[in-house]
């Protein structure tokens, strides 16, 4: 018989576990600085306008029904997801050296890169991946899930609370040749700090040097500074280089989709003359993989952004709609560093408008955060990170002050 009794507990998942708190939380003052969800200066959650009119648009449309939808899901949403995070131009789409596949938004895309590298990637010898330290917390989990051991590069300076370059640098450079190297593209979760351009040069340099294989994870293109192509640097840069790598897309963030679990893995690879066939290849086993864990992905996600991907007007108020989620971040993150230097806070705070996206690394430690809970009714993670778009001109003032208390 299974042994079913014989199950330990499992520990909640702390990010799921701290909104379920500030839920029952009845105190007016409450601030909700936790899950990475944009919220407006109302602290409601904001369906993008762009989306609304695509919603309208679908639901009119007398065609649509529920059909399954391909194994790799909707071809014209792959498709213009690829010239998203590829650029229009990329030489990896014309000399059809991409495979694209929708997935279960940026978790599934994930997932599935991870799971074909388990089962594909340098067989037979030792593989190892490599995660930012810190990282999205699940990305353990995934790895983990799939049996493909990992480790940790440096990459937060408490010192400096910006990126430890040299400690990054050297922990790839040392990693056994043809490891897997997880990069968050843009926006970096859960710091906020971002290689510039040049280190970014460098950090390639140190792959290509190491045969390393590169991994992106790109949650927030176009949420982060409001400039897909800015976001998209990086990657970009990667595939103009010649690099064989993955792409793990989501739609939750930079299209408010985030339940329609809106998502593409993409696998690029390098100029060759077999790079269309190699690529053909991969698809095969890459459809083979899908089919055995979800058959095919949820439509309704993908309908809508691929109305707004594909239609140039649309796409134009998407780039507004982004403009606007990523202003308004950048003002709180403004807001709140000069609301602590007028407090004359101990401390620097210019690391609050230096880094980027939807979270900042305070550096309080976890006995400040849990102080903070306590006092003030103000929800943020254990090691310190704020999701910026809990902020909002109500609230800002009162953040800075329950900081203020707490680091005196
Ligand atoms: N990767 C990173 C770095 C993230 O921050 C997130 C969301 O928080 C994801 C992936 C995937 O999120 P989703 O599965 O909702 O697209």
């Amino acid at each position: 018989a299974f042994g079913a009794a014989a199950v330990p507990q499992a520990p909640e998942d702390p990010l799921f576990g701290l909104m379920a708190a500030y839920r029952r939380d009845t105190d007016a003052r409450k601030v909700d600085l936790g899950i990475g969800a944009y919220r407006d200066n109302n602290a409601k959650p904001w369906i993008l306008p762009v989306v609304k009119r695509a919603d309208d648009i679908l639901r009119n449309d007398p065609d649509l029904n529920h059909e399954y939808l391909p194994i790799a899901g909707l071809a014209e949403f792959t498709t213009a997801s690829q010239k998203l995070v590829l650029g229009g131009n990329s030489p990896a789409i014309q000399e059809k050296r991409v495979t694209s596949l929708q997935t279960i938004s940026g978790t599934g895309a994930v997932h599935l890169g991870a799971l074909f590298l388990a089962k594909f990637y340098n067989k037979g010898s030792d593989r190892l991946a490599y995660f930012s330290d810190p990282t999205w917390a699940n990305h353990f989990q995934i790895f983990s899930n799939v049996g493909l051991p990992y480790k940790t590069y440096p990459y937060f300076s408490h010192k400096t609370k910006g990126l430890d370059f040299d400690g990054m640098v050297s922990t790839i450079q040392d990693a056994p040749e043809g490891s897997i190297i997880l990069l968050h593209a843009c926006a970096h979760n859960p710091t906020g700090v971002d290689p510039t351009q040049d280190q970014w040069k460098k950090i390639a340099e140190v792959i290509r040097a190491k045969k390393h294989f590169p991994f992106f994870d790109t949650a927030y293109q176009g949420f982060a500074s409001g400039d897909l192509a800015r976001d998209g640097w990086a990657i970009r840069y990667f595939i103009e280089q010649g690099f064989e790598l993955c792409i793990a897309q989501s739609y939750a963030k930079n299209f408010g989709l985030y339940g329609e679990r809106a998502g593409c893995f993409h696998f690029v690879t390098s100029p060759s003359s077999d790079a269309e066939s190699t690529v053909k290849r991969v698809a095969s086993q890459l459809a083979i993989l899908q089919r055995s864990e979800i058959s095919n992905p949820p439509a309704y996600g993908a309908r809508i952004a691929s109305t707004v991907l594909n239609d140039p007007k649309l796409f134009a108020e998407w780039e507004a709609n982004l403009r606007e989620m990523s202003g308004r971040i950048k003002e709180m993150r403004t807001a709140l560093r000069s609301k602590l230097e007028e407090l004359g806070t101990p401390g620097t705070w210019n690391h609050i408008t230096d880094q980027i996206g939807m979270f900042s690394f305070t550096g309080l430690t976890e006995q400040q955060v849990l102080k903070i809970r306590e006092d003030a009714h103000v929800y943020m993670t254990k090691n310190g990170r704020i999701s910026m778009a809990g902020l909002n001109t109500n609230n800002v003032e009162y953040f800075a002050k329950a900081v203020d208390k707490v680091v005196r």
